[in-house]
């Protein structure tokens, strides 16, 4: 896969390109990933990239020149172009799912207002949210979007393990998590971790799992089709309450 962001703000992404589990795959060569300024395709002689709203209004707007320009230098026929707003639709795994299919992603971050709207309406694929709040750049909804999609790719981790466990995955949160020491400022792990037995840790497990949703995302239990035993376990947790 290779990965390429427009923005005014490149340097925002020297972090991610050293970082963790995007560090090493980014090293192993897993995928690529190419920071493009759209300022350099301002034709401006002041580099100028953004204007004033048609019809008024406060800040400034981006034109569509430049990014149209620095669009057109890396697009492809298998490029499927993103536009990170808070006017799109709010990001999940799913979509994360769906991109880490793609040959070749383009992610184009806003500033100041935004962008013209041509540049949505005629060369975007998809717009997206990454939550209910807006954030002044695109810049960090960006590598949100790396981040969960590069998770996913062949070889990025470990094994397939290390995410079809993972919250969002099977559309439920995932059980709590315990490490060492056994006993910490007087709080013990779950007895049943230590039990040895696969059996019923995997169903602790699932319980927690399914409290978890209960009680934190009751949306994602509507959203997803529960087995017969996840309907028993979860019939017990609502007596519980
Ligand atoms: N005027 C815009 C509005 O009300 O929808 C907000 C513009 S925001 C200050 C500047 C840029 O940050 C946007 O163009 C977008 O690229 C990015 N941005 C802000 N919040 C975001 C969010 N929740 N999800 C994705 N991108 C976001």
């Amino acid at each position: 896969m290779k990965i390429d962001v427009l923005t005014l703000f490149p340097e925002f992404f020297d972090n991610l390109r050293n970082f963790s589990v995007i560090g090493r795959a980014l090293e192993k060569g897993l995928f690529s990933f190419n920071t493009v300024n759209i300022r350099d395709y301002s034709k401006d002689k002041h580099k100028r990239v953004d204007d004033y709203p048609y019809g008024g209004g406060p800040g400034m707007v981006m034109k569509p020149e430049p990014i149209y320009e620095a669009l057109t230098s890396i697009k492809g026929k298998d490029s499927f172009v993103i536009y990170l707003s808070p006017k799109g639709k709010l990001y999940d795994q799913e979509t994360a799912k769906f991109l880490s299919n793609k040959e070749h992603i383009i992610l184009l971050c806003g500033h100041y207002e935004g962008i013209d709207n041509r540049i949505i309406e005629n060369y975007v694929d998809m717009v997206l949210s990454i939550g209910d709040y807006v954030l002044t750049g695109g810049e960090i909804p960006a590598m949100v979007v790396i981040d969960s999609v590069v998770r996913l790719l062949p070889g990025v981790l470990s094994s397939e393990e290390s995410y079809v466990d993972e919250s969002h995955y099977n559309g439920l949160l995932e059980y709590p998590q315990y490490t060492r020491p056994r006993v910490f400022n007087g709080f013990e792990v779950p007895e049943i971790l230590l039990s040895g037995n696969h059996e019923k840790i995997s169903k602790w497990r699932k319980y927690q799992s399914l409290k978890n949703t209960y009680l934190n995302r009751p949306d994602l239990l509507e959203k997803r089709e529960l087995s017969e035993e996840e309907k028993r376990i979860l019939e017990e947790i609502k007596m519980q309450k």
